[in-house]
């Protein structure tokens, strides 16, 4: 556990507005801090805490414990020339233990001084502070995870085997306390203003998931039955992100909607990129973990990358003419790709059961 260092609040961060149909960033008009360096370009900066130019970027990842969470620790760890010791949130000291040994089987001279690991949860002010103080970039791994309710598994299993039967599919819930709501987007949201308050996060990485701009796509209906806050993950998703998106130019935003995951090797496959859920029109809906993590690296590093929201799929490995996405300068050359498009977050409107602004 690191402990808690004491860092005042950059008086140069105002929190924006968030209301109504409008997402209004401000900045406060008198500003008493020196200009905060990009995270991306870790050019020259200033103030006392930041690092000299050049030095490795200082990286916070919540959710370091789940599964794509561990690979880019395990990336950050790997690249001591581009990153410092990377900063992981979990939630128990079973996590923690899991994720050191992890990063031991699989980052080269691996020793605890190559990983800070705070243990918290989304829904303390007082852990995210601590997981952001004097970082540079924040990447955003936390979701609230969904458990099968077993009997449905079983009728599911049935219905596959018996001809007679019509096709079921599993039901899953979501514990009290890991509801969408409260995950997704309360804790996303605190995550946001923690990296805001920290005075040194620049830019937030979120990982969040294609399907957003569809209300009734079948991720939304897990945890269904209950109110409104304990299904609809991917409208939860999104309203964080909007809200990310919002606190633009102050903070500069990533946001990656992978599809299907998958726990296949990484730098394998080409990887395609879209917006708007489109390719969710196409055969190629799926990406590997350990894709969507080389990724998140990369677009740390890329200064072009500073306000985009785009969809992240794969083809097999094999297929296309580009190749797979190895390196960062891939990953830039991947998001360079987009021309320019991002998210259209007017979508999914007003048709969304959860509000959105
Ligand atoms: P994952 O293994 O399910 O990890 C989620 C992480 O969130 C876990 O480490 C969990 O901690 C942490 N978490 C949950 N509640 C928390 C809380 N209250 N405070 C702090 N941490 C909390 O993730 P993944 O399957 O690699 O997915 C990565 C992202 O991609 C997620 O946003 C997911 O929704 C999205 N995605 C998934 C799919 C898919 O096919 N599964 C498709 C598209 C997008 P613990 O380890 O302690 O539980």
């Amino acid at each position: 556990m690191m402990p808690a260092p004491a860092r005042a609040p950059s008086p140069s961060l105002r929190a924006p507005s968030f209301r109504g149909a409008r997402l209004v960033s401000r900045r406060a008009s008198v500003v008493v801090s020196p200009p905060r360096r990009r995270a991306s370009s870790r050019a020259a900066a200033s103030d006392g805490d930041a690092p000299a130019a050049g030095a490795p970027l200082r990286v916070a990842v919540s959710g370091a414990g789940g599964r794509t969470g561990s690979l880019v620790m395990k990336l950050l760890a790997s690249d001591p020339a581009s990153f410092a010791p990377p900063r992981g949130l979990v939630r128990s000291p079973k996590s923690a233990d899991k994720l050191r040994g992890t990063l031991r089987d699989a980052v080269p001279d691996f020793s605890d001084a190559r990983v800070e690991i705070v243990e918290g949860d989304v829904g303390s002010d007082s852990d995210l502070d601590r997981l952001c103080a004097d970082r540079d970039a924040l990447v955003v791994l936390t979701s609230a995870v969904p458990k099968p309710k077993i009997p449905s598994l079983l009728v599911a299993l049935v219905s596959k085997i018996v001809p007679w039967m019509e096709a079921r599919r599993p039901e899953f819930y979501f514990p009290e306390d890991g509801s969408p709501e409260r995950v997704d987007w309360l804790g996303q949201k605190a995550q946001v203003d923690a990296a805001a308050r920290s005075g040194s996060v620049r830019r937030v990485v979120v990982v969040s998931s294609m399907g957003g701009t569809q209300v009734d796509n079948f991720l939304n209906t897990m945890g269904g039955g209950g109110d409104v806050g304990s299904a609809n993950i991917l409208l939860w998703k999104r309203k964080a992100e909007m809200y990310l998106v919002a606190r633009s130019p102050e903070l500069e935003h990533v946001v990656v909607h992978p599809g299907g995951l998958l726990d296949k090797p990484g730098g394998e496959r080409e990887l395609l990129v879209g917006v708007d859920d489109r390719l969710l029109d196409g055969d190629r809906r799926s990406v590997p973990r350990a894709d969507v993590a080389r990724v998140v690296c990369g677009a740390l590093l890329d200064p072009s990358a500073v306000a985009v929201s785009f969809d992240l799929a794969s083809r097999e490995p094999g297929e296309g003419d580009r190749g797979p996405t190895r390196t960062n300068e891939d990953v830039a050359e991947l998001i360079a790709s987009l021309r320019g498009e991002t998210a259209d977050y007017s979508k999914p409107g007003k048709k969304s059961p959860v509000p959105l602004p």
